[in-house]
């Protein structure tokens, strides 16, 4: 007999999948769906059925929630370090399994294996930061202006939360959330993206051997979001949510918030612009797009999504890029050479293709790329495109995949109007060598995080965020635990005349 690989065997599950619970975690328990319903998660560099999750109805949602609801009375008066010490046991154990995670989130998202271990690690990170965060937590103490009365100021849990995470960072999307809510002394739902459910079974059953109490965690998978979810938000139990996804759903749950008035936190799509000046360094600019554009495949509300070059440069720029992109080889995660993955499905791919068509059919040039391969798996090359038409749908929706339209530009004034021109503000890239433009040009761009001649912002120490239509509030940093705090103020008078 031979020992298990991390080659694909279609007749058996992978060994790494193999280890995750596949149920509901409601108040500690690994439950069955009502009815027994299961639903299929999907391989997209082959389409194969990786395995069946419990897909929750309605009525196990609410059980979920009733489990977070009865659970926090007495989470939130656990002691900061017993939190802290749980995350950061969590962080070890994911660490511990770095590879097995990189595995089942390979298998279930597409991403090669070496970006996957590294989003492991970057998720992991959110565990040790926030375990760092629980011990942290001060308030204020002062006196009204007349001196009357003390001002004593506390922060409290903001209660039961709401989480809901997509699909392109199963696993750091995840932390990201849990881990504040846990140290702030939260209890939670989550409900994962359909497409990825493993990474959050995976991350859950590490968060239980970590000591994670019942109830304080609830994990519930389901294909009927918008009725799970929707109960959740009008229950007026669960006091906050907080939701990375599409624009469209986060205006959707933002509505519902305000029927109870939740505390909300979104993290929605992006449309990054990508400025190269005439003084960049052509060699750090096209590495600082290789990252921008292509970590995960492109899908990242971080993704540069349109490429404003000085005029200059622009030629140059262009064919370095394309000739690096053409080089990176396409094909499945799990194989050592791969560095570009298949896209999540098959309507995200269809999506690619319809953008990239509009941009040619109005004028653009393929550089490399453009066009679907054959044979199985939702595979798409590494694309780019020169001269793309300001009026090509391109420019204005998150393309979300490997896609770099590169349009020329002559004017400084001009190109932060145009790279302001959209209703998103998550994040903007920037390349230049001279250090009072960097300043002046990133003040002027309506964005929450700016690289600086680097395509990479993420890092759980920073506040990553956005403004206009990329969202409200801010996960990491110092401020990311804030989101899942209240304040709360005593008024406690002063005795007078000693
Ligand atoms: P994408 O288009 O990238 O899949 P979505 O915003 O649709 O982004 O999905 C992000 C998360 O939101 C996923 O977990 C998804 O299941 C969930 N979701 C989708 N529709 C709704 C809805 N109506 N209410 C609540 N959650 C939803």
């Amino acid at each position: 007999m031979t020992a298990p690989t991390t080659s694909l065997d279609p007749t058996a599950p992978h060994p790494a999948i193999a280890s995750i619970p596949t149920g509901l975690l409601i108040d500690g328990q690994w439950r069955e769906a009502v009815g027994g319903r299961v639903f299929d998660v999907e391989n997209p560099a082959t389409g194969d059925v990786l395995a069946a999750v419990a897909d929750a109805s309605p009525a196990d949602g609410d059980a979920a929630l009733a489990a977070a609801v009865g659970a926090q009375t007495s989470w939130a008066r656990t002691a900061p370090r017993h939190r802290s010490e749980i995350l950061r046991r969590a962080y070890d154990l994911v660490m511990d399994r770095q590879q097995l995670l990189a595995e089942v989130m390979t298998l279930e998202m597409g991403k090669p294996l070496a970006e996957a271990m590294g989003e492991v690690a970057y998720a992991a990170e959110f565990l040790r930061w926030f375990s760092e965060e629980a011990v942290r937590v001060s308030g204020d103490h002062t006196t009204t202006g007349d001196g009357a009365n003390r001002i004593i100021v506390t922060r409290e849990p903001v209660g039961p939360c709401v989480l809901i995470t997509p699909w392109n960072f199963p696993l750091a999307m995840g932390t990201r959330k849990i881990a504040p809510a846990v140290a702030a002394g939260c209890t939670m739902v989550l409900k994962p993206a359909p497409q990825t459910p493993l990474s959050s079974l995976a991350l859950a059953a590490i968060l239980q051997e970590s000591g994670l109490p019942a109830g304080v965690l609830n994990v519930v998978n389901t294909t009927d979001a918008s009725t799970v979810v929707e109960r959740w938000m009008t229950s007026g139990t669960a006091r906050k949510v907080s939701f990375t996804g599409s624009t469209g759903v986060g205006k959707i749950l933002l509505r519902q918030a305000a029927e109870t008035v939740m505390r909300s936190s979104m993290e929605l799509g992006g449309n990054a612009p990508f400025v190269v000046c005439a003084d960049a360094d052509l060699d750090t600019a096209v590495d600082g797009a290789m990252a921008a554009k292509m970590r995960n495949m492109g899908e990242a509300c971080t993704a540069a999504n349109r490429m404003y070059v000085h005029r200059d440069l622009a030629a140059a720029f262009s064919d370095r890029l394309a000739a690096r992109m053409a080089a990176l080889t396409v094909g499945n995660g799990l194989d050592d050479d791969t560095e570009v993955g298949p896209l999540i499905d098959s309507a995200a791919r269809a999506k690619v293709q319809r953008l990239v068509d509009d941009a040619l059919a109005r004028g653009a040039t393929a550089l490399t790329g453009g066009r679907l391969p054959d044979g199985p798996g939702y595979f798409y090359p590494p694309t780019v495109l020169a001269d793309v038409a300001a009026e090509s749908e391109l420019m204005t929706t998150e393309v979300f995949g490997p896609v770099a339209p590169v349009i020329p530009f002559d004017d400084e004034d001009e190109v932060i109007d145009r790279a302001n021109d959209t209703d998103w503000g998550l994040v903007g890239y920037l390349f230049t060598q001279d250090v009072d433009r960097a300043f002046d040009l990133s003040e002027r761009l309506d964005v929450g995080m700016v690289g600086v001649n680097t395509g990479v912002v993420s890092n759980p120490a920073a506040p990553f965020g956005g403004v206009k239509q990329s969202g409200l509030g801010r996960e990491g940093g110092r401020v990311g635990i804030d989101e899942f705090l209240e304040y709360k103020y005593l008024a406690v008078p002063r005795r007078r005349g000693r």
